[in-house]
């Protein structure tokens, strides 16, 4: 038994430090980044932020939204091959490419025989492989079969936390390695299994490693608020995915629904008689993939071995996205301004945090 001594830190665990600065506007900053892969020979232009490829989250109408902004989502995977050519075929027309989407596939033969189909159209040519243990045998093995299938493919595949193993997948055949195990908002893996590691951390070593063999990362969960997304990309991450901060919204999936919740004010109805107010709240679910919820609804029950790994939770309405992802790109630029980054790519270098034990003031709530 061995403990690693070193302390790993979240994002709340630490802010960036302002740095004087040459950039006089937020005008001023380059937020989309050209990207090339280590084995993908196509280059990208996007600000790296995917909406995470959760049913409630990788939807067609959140995917339209994202690439509005030049950022990018992968699709969920409990689409049919016939919905996703639908849809590919329609956005195709809108955007005029696909290239910022990704089709999302498990490791099974049900998942192969479907991405093999959706790609023998072209019309889409990026792959979200991901399993909720990146450290599984068929993880490896699935990636190498796709990439010896399809050369030119873009690979993003994971979970995974640590270094060593974000080399082994692109060395596999990855392009980009998603990292990330259980710091999700739905996620109760930790909770479940006591298996995990603080998300910060982790994208500091990952994206090193990474890097270290011409691969990139994407940073998967935990992103609560614009400036961890910001932390996030300072910390090494070349991509960003986000669930909860893109949840609960019209172009969100799940299930709206209103509630009347009594309040502690009175309402005069007529001049005899008063009534506690009533007021009428809009929520929306949103739920783990991995949770007893999702097992239902996407795979007809919960087989008796495994147990649910996430939560099915109701947010407040959020209404359209758009708002959300102008603040959120409104943040990043900020941030960059703040500290002297001209382009996404020097993020990075430009960076210094502080390590921190209270991040926010909290006295008039957490909004
Ligand atoms: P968020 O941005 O909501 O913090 O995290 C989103 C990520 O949480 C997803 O992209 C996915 O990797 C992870 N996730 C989604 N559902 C589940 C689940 O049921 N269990 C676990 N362990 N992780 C989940």
């Amino acid at each position: 038994m061995r403990i690693y001594d070193d302390i790993q830190l979240d994002y709340c665990d630490v802010l960036l430090r302002p740095k004087r600065s040459r950039l006089a506007s937020r005008n001023d900053v380059e937020i989309q980044r050209e990207y090339d892969f280590k084995w993908c020979p196509r280059t990208l232009k996007a600000t790296g932020i995917i909406a995470s490829n959760m049913a409630t989250t990788g939807t067609f109408a959140i995917a339209r939204e994202m690439q509005k902004q030049h950022l990018m989502c992968a699709l969920h995977k409990h689409y049919s091959a016939e919905e996703l050519i639908d849809f590919l075929t329609k956005n195709k027309a809108e955007f005029s490419s696909n290239e910022l989407l990704f089709i999302s596939s498990g490791v099974s033969d049900a998942d192969y025989e479907k991405i093999t189909t959706v790609l023998k159209t072209g019309l889409v040519q990026n792959v979200c492989i991901d399993v909720a243990n990146g450290y599984s045998p068929y993880l490896i093995d699935y990636v190498s079969k796709v990439r010896k299938a399809w050369p030119d493919l873009l690979i993003m595949a994971g979970n995974v936390v640590t270094g060593d193993m974000c080399e082994d997948l692109i060395l596999s055949g990855a392009d980009i390695v998603k990292i990330g195990i259980g710091p999700g908002s739905v996620c109760t893996t930790r909770k479940l299994t006591g298996v995990g590691r603080p998300q910060f951390s982790t994208v500091i070593e990952c994206a090193d490693a990474a890097h270290g063999v011409s691969g990139t990362v994407c940073a998967d969960g935990g992103c609560t608020v614009p400036g961890d997304i910001c932390k996030s990309f300072c910390a090494g991450a070349d991509f960003v995915m986000l669930g909860g901060m893109l949840a609960g919204h019209e172009e969100s999936g799940g299930e709206l629904c209103t509630k009347h919740i009594q309040t502690n004010e009175l309402d005069l109805i007529d001049d005899k008689t008063c009534a506690l107010k009533i007021e009428e709240h809009q929520y929306k679910t949103f739920y783990g993939m991995s949770s007893a919820f999702a097992q239902e609804k996407h795979y007809g029950g919960m087989k008796k071995y495994r147990a649910s790994e996430g939560k099915l939770v109701e947010l407040p309405f959020r209404g359209p996205l758009e708002p959300t992802l102008l603040s959120i790109l409104g943040g990043i630029r900020s941030c960059m301004t703040y500290i002297g980054a001209k382009r996404l790519k020097d993020m990075p270098k430009c960076a210094t945090f502080y390590r921190v034990n209270r991040q926010l003031n909290t006295i008039f709530g957490n909004e």
